[in-house]
């Protein structure tokens, strides 16, 4: 049996916390996760808007720990555990192994939550991770070069309109980062197309934007949007979305209004990833709506005094589902297994502020009763983001990209990672083609002679 002294799922905010406490003390264990990326998810909305590439913000959690000959990094997909006989199984290369802990640690995040609307997934761009980033970068990049070739006004209408569906951190950075593309990226490089022709709309059920912060906060954040040109639809649910458009309906109205857009991005909601219902099950720890564990005050799941949880898969004392609650999270679990703190101690987290980006020159914060809003806020939010990203090049670049996005007008990462469809390059009427032979298409390849290559 394949057994070591803690395993610690996720590679996420969470689980570095704890792998470099546990490594830096000796302590050996295994780091099982289905992506062997650490990703940096407050800088996702960069990737998507073309600022930085996605290796600038996910560096390899393997190197990262690769100096610690304790630390084990596996990708595999964790799917079930044994409390009491402390195994767990996972899969990887479609091969399920099971290994044994004494102690197992859980950061297994959160996903998008449709609130029972599902086929919304299909429909709508998300940004959890590097695929939904890359996803969502190309869909920009494909309306804008679509607008400018096509000949039909209501198509290029549709293109240039974005919806935003929830104005918490996520839909106020992706709403202020689409107008500001507009304006001082496309604007620029593309001919025909101005900011003016652009509309993105940001759409929230409660009255504010940013509702976590509320007040001054939310109100700053709501009057910057508009003066970009974001249209901000407070009150009000979206009731049905499609290929080409959303329903939103107002709080206390009956009829709903239909909003034609070709880009529709949901950032309304979160839920735990799968392996939280799997503990809650084998451990008896109860969940909450969005499927969270309520775990102990000391972080242990259920019963068990051997298991923790961690981060956005876990609910406590209502904090919010941040980084730095991760961070400490795991950092706490890592000194109760190692014996620096007493078992059963509870988790207390120290908040050092939140702050949340509108658009470029534009920010807010709030540490305990301090509250800053503009260009002091949007420097502070740089400067806090670039020291939490990981490695030294990583930080290096990121300054010099946001320096060419932010004073200047470059996106070195925008591309458009496709071909013009084949239908639209027809060939001109003189051209004469071979006749389109009937027979059978002989599929053997014929064998290249090939030299072979020495490498001395
Ligand atoms: C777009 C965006 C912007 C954000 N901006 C901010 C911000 O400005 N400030 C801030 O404080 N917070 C921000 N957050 C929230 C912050 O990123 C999260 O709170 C934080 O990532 C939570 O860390 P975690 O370790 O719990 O989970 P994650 O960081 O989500 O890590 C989860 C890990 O678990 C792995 N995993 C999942 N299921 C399995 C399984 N079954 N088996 C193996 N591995 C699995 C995943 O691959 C991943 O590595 C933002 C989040 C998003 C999406």
């Amino acid at each position: 049996m394949d057994r070591t002294e803690v395993v610690i799922v996720g590679s996420g905010f969470g689980a570095l916390a704890t792998a470099k406490k546990l490594a830096k003390a000796g302590t050996p264990f295994v780091l099982i996760s289905e992506t062997t990326e650490h990703l940096f998810q407050p800088l996702l909305y960069q990737v998507a808007t073309g600022v930085l590439s996605a290796g600038e913000i996910a560096p390899s959690v393997r190197s990262i720990l690769a100096k610690y000959p304790n630390a084990d990094v596996r990708l595999g997909r964790v799917v079930d555990v044994r409390p009491d006989d402390q195994e767990l199984d996972y899969l990887a290369g479609g091969v399920r192994h099971t290994i044994a802990y004494r102690s197992l640690v859980a950061a297994t995040g959160a996903r998008q939550s449709y609130f029972g609307r599902d086929e919304f997934a299909k429909v709508t761009y998300a940004l959890k991770t590097v695929d939904d980033a890359e996803r969502l970068r190309s869909q920009i990049v494909r309306c804008f070069e679509e607008a400018h070739t096509t000949a039909d006004p209501e198509r290029r209408k549709n293109l240039l309109s974005f919806i935003v569906i929830g104005a918490g951190a996520t839909g106020v950075e992706l709403a202020g980062q689409i107008k500001e593309l507009a304006g001082r990226y496309f604007e620029q490089s593309i001919r025909g197309i101005t900011a003016a022709d652009v509309t993105v709309t940001l759409v929230e059920g409660a009255g504010v934007a940013l509702p976590a912060y509320g007040g001054k906060l939310s109100e700053y954040t709501k009057v910057s949007l508009e003066k970009s040109g974001v249209e901000v639809v407070l009150n009000t649910l979206v009731t049905d979305i499609d290929e080409h458009g959303a329903t939103f309906k107002a709080h206390g109205s009956e009829a709903g209004e239909r909003r034609t857009a070709e880009t529709i991005i949901w950032s309304a909601g979160v839920q735990a990833n799968d392996f939280a219902s799997v503990l809650a099950e084998r451990t008896g720890c109860e969940t909450d709506r969005a499927g969270r564990l309520l775990v102990n005050q000391d972080l242990t799941v259920g019963g068990r005094a051997d298991i923790f949880a961690i981060g956005d898969m876990t609910s406590l004392n209502n904090l919010p589902g941040q980084s730095p609650v991760a961070m400490q999270g795991g950092r706490h679990v890592a000194r109760t297994i190692l014996g620096k703190t007493p078992r059963g101690t509870a988790f207390k987290f120290r908040d050092k502020g939140s702050m949340a980006i509108i658009n470029r020159f534009r920010a807010v914060t709030k540490v305990k009763k301090i509250e800053l809003t503009g260009a002091l806020a949007w420097v502070l939010w740089l400067v806090v983001h670039m020291m939490y990203l990981v490695g030294f090049r990583n930080r290096y670049i990121a300054v010099m990209s946001w320096f060419g996005s932010f004073l200047g007008h470059r996106r070195p990462h925008f591309y458009y990672a496709q071909k013009a469809g084949a239908t639209e390059t027809a060939l001109p009427e003189s051209v004469e083609t071979e006749p389109i032979k009937t027979e059978l298409i002989k599929t053997e390849v014929q064998a290249e002679k090939r030299v072979p290559v020495s490498v001395s």
